[in-house]
């Protein structure tokens, strides 16, 4: 048996968070066993232990949407024991018991192989944040948006994706604003590359349709009043992801941006992102993405450490990303 970490729910449908011995029986089915060495705690895992949002679909459940192991047994062609895997999303920790205990079993389809040149603790301290960072970036990109257009705007910018995509930008060069509600983490926003801080207060109340031309593009996480004002300040032809929704699920805008400035929204989904653009993702971020900048905005904790590290994204009190050590208690 080995350690792991089940949610329940009681007849009256009240949850319990339970740190327990679990056997390979009380996992899903699936072609692959992992042992989990890494995994990391992400906004949408602190939904799902804290019950503030409705994450968890099947009970009982075992949390933790991402991790980073090695292959113990597998019914697939594609993975023999001993390969290093890492998993995103695909509803794991939400239908499917995750990542929060030693052993997962898992789909084949959902694994990919660690990419060369990345490790098991790099990659879940970019964990689905980090790596939905690269895909909104990666959307700009198609969308033309080089660094000669002008600044691109990242709201949230002390979270995973907002840590995450300042470091990347910079690297490719853009210029970037950062979005904060913590101007005093200014020095940290500028050492990940920002050029300019901003105070989230400027975007997160009701704006006019369309304001004065501030920036080429956005990394929105934020959702509501703050993608609607970063939207009404993007220039000519620029382009906004919006993978978030830290303030709200609503998009309190107009049409005004698309209709007289040709302003494009640009939807991001990491959970159900194909296998070939998944690759792509972390392939750039072993190129894009400065391991000095990530050791900076990432820092590590052990099994014990989950739980609390879960209440706390949800408080807005983790700087950059939090990295789970499974083997550390
Ligand atoms: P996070 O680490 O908690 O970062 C969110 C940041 O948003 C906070 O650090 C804070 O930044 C800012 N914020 C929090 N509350 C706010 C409020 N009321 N108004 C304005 N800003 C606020 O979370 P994350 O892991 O980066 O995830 C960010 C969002 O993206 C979440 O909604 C998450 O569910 C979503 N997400 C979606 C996908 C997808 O596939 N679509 C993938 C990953 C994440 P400051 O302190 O700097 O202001």
């Amino acid at each position: 048996r080995f350690k792991g970490i089940l949610l329940t729910r009681d007849d009256t449908k009240a949850m319990s968070v339970n740190v327990t011995e679990l056997g390979l029986d009380d996992l899903m089915e699936g072609d692959v066993v992992v042992e989990v060495e890494w995994t990391t705690v992400n906004y949408k895992d602190g939904l799902a232990i804290t019950g503030k949002g409705p994450v968890v679909r099947r009970w009982p459940m075992v949390p933790g949407i991402d991790c980073a192991g090695t292959v113990v047994s597998s019914q697939s062609p594609r993975f023999k024991p001993g390969d290093k895997v890492l998993l995103n999303g695909f509803g794991v920790g939400e239908v499917h018991t995750g990542a929060y205990a030693a052993y997962a079993r898992l789909k084949s389809d959902w694994l990919i192989a660690m990419p060369e040149g990345m490790d098991g603790r790099r990659a879940m301290a970019i964990g689905t944040a980090g790596y939905t960072a690269m895909l909104s970036v990666m959307a700009l990109e198609r969308h033309g948006i080089t660094p000669a257009r002008g600044p691109v705007v990242v709201t949230g910018a002390n979270g995973g994706v907002g840590t995450v995509a300042i470091a990347v930008l910079a690297k490719l060069g853009y210029e970037v604003v950062a979005s904060t509600g913590r101007p005093e983490e200014a020095d940290f926003l500028k050492g990940l590359g920002a050029s300019d801080i901003i105070h989230r207060d400027e975007l997160s109340g009701p704006g006019k349709p369309l304001g004065k031309e501030r920036w080429a593009g956005g990394v929105d996480a934020v959702g509501s009043h703050t993608l609607a004002n970063v939207l009404a300040m993007t220039s000519y032809g620029g382009a906004v992801t919006a993978c978030g929704l830290a303030q709200g699920m609503d998009l309190p805008a107009s049409v005004a941006p698309f209709i007289l400035r040709g302003v494009s929204l640009l939807g991001i989904d990491s959970v159900m992102a194909p296998l070939q653009l998944r690759e792509e993702a972390w392939s750039r971020l072993v190129k894009d993405l400065d391991p000095d900048k990530l050791d900076a905005l990432a820092h590590e904790v052990g099994f014990d450490g989950i739980v609390e590290s879960a209440h706390a994204i949800i408080d807005g009190k983790i700087r950059g990303r939090v990295v789970v050590n499974m083997k550390q208690a």
